[in-house]
């Protein structure tokens, strides 16, 4: 999900993936949308000859796009034909919330999880969750699940699933599959006051460190899925797990990540963690960008260097498309002046973003003065 840009450069994310699997990385999840169905296409290419043997597969249903019972086996089928194999180690009902239960149990999707696995094309069942506890329980105790995958990380403890359903699916004999273990990024690039906190515990980790193995460090917790765009991300992430386990936070350390805590919640202005879900815009606008350089305009700066990226962040948004005739549903670089409050983005945010109204926002803080003197009429 995160070879960042959208449009997936095929031979450099083959050899990542290839080498994530040669470094030791044996847990491989993708979803139907993601990079706008090129994520399991590319996976498939590079699990190919001999890659697919050696990692657990798991890819999972979209579930926005199920209306009928029979949809079941017309994604399953299409996914393993692109991801290249005759199974999947778990199928997964992608971004479970209240509705999209309601589809499980209305088209008796269960049933034909069970005649899939009957026929050796999954060997696990599980779903992903973006809701509420109680919701998150009432779909726990619906099934004997194998697997559920959530969004957690030290900011999010008590969003979503929270640490409660974290240990209640444990308590279930359940594998946790953790998704967004940095918050779409934002916790590898902290601003300078959490900085300084994490400095000063003189053990030399870096945010993305500290972030992962406060999740390591559970023993409820079966799986991080970090997404890694880069070499270099691959190679600092073996490195940060080699010697993390149940176990490895002192006190001292959750003392510090408390005090973290403190400071981040003050300063996310959007809890946006750029999964791209609501992508693609039909009007071009790119959703997560504006959100991104929203965050980084709002998060307290103390230096010059800081200063600069500030600058930078504005800037960047000033090259985004404005006219409409610049961007499309494949070419998304519109900033956010380009939203028509169509609202066919609101109902795919996991995070429940009002996504229009927040990026009525952005345009006032991000947008020319002109702009801002018209929306705010
Ligand atoms: S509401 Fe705005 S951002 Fe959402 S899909 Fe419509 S135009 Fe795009
Ligand atoms: S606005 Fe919501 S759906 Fe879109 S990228 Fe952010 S978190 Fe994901």
């Amino acid at each position: 999900m995160r070879f960042w840009p959208l449009q997936v450069d095929y031979k450099k994310a083959m050899r990542l993936i290839r080498k994530a699997v040669d470094s030791g990385v044996n847990y491989f999840d993708t979803g139907w949308p993601y990079h706008l169905g090129q994520s399991e296409k590319v996976l498939g290419m590079a699990l190919a000859g001999g890659y697919r043997e050696k990692v657990h597969l798991v890819t999972k249903l979209p579930m926005f796009m199920v209306s009928k019972a029979d949809d079941f086996d017309r994604f399953l089928h299409g996914q393993l034909e692109k991801l290249q194999t005759n199974y999947l180690d778990t199928y997964l009902f992608h971004s479970m919330d209240k509705g999209n239960f309601r589809k499980v149990v209305d088209f008796k999707l269960i049933d034909k999880m069970e005649k899939a696995r009957e026929k050796g094309l999954i060997k696990y069942i599980g779903f992903s969750f973006h809701d509420t506890l109680p919701v998150f329980k009432q779909i726990v105790d619906y099934y004997p699940w194998d697997v559920v995958q959530i969004q957690y990380n030290y900011l999010d403890t008590s969003k979503q699933a929270t640490t409660q359903g974290l240990e209640y699916a444990y308590s279930k004999n359940m594998a946790v599959v953790i998704m967004e273990p940095l918050k779409g990024g934002l916790l590898a690039n902290p601003p300078q006051d959490v900085m300084d906190l994490l400095e000063k515990a003189q053990n030399n980790r870096k945010p993305v460190e500290w972030a992962l193995r406060f999740l390591w460090d559970k023993k409820e917790v079966s799986v991080v899925l970090s997404g890694m765009g880069s070499e270099k991300m691959l190679d600092e992430n073996c490195a940060y797990a080699h010697d993390a386990g149940p176990g490895c936070q002192s006190e001292a350390d959750t003392a510090v990540l408390g005090s973290v805590v403190e400071i981040y919640e003050k300063q996310i202005a959007i809890p946006c963690t750029a999964c791209q879900y609501c992508m693609p815009c039909p009007f071009g606008v790119n959703i997560p960008e504006n959100f991104a350089l929203m965050n980084a305009v709002n998060i307290k700066i103390s230096n010059l260097q800081d200063r600069i990226f500030r600058w930078l962040d504005k800037r960047k948004y000033k090259k985004m498309a404005s006219v409409r005739e610049k961007v499309n549903k494949n070419k998304p670089d519109g900033n956010a002046s380009l939203c028509t409050r169509c609202g066919q983005c609101l109902s795919k945010c996991p995070q429940s973003i009002n996504i229009p109204d927040e990026l009525a926002k952005c345009h006032q803080v991000l947008g020319p003065k002109k702009s801002t003197a018209k929306l705010t009429k």
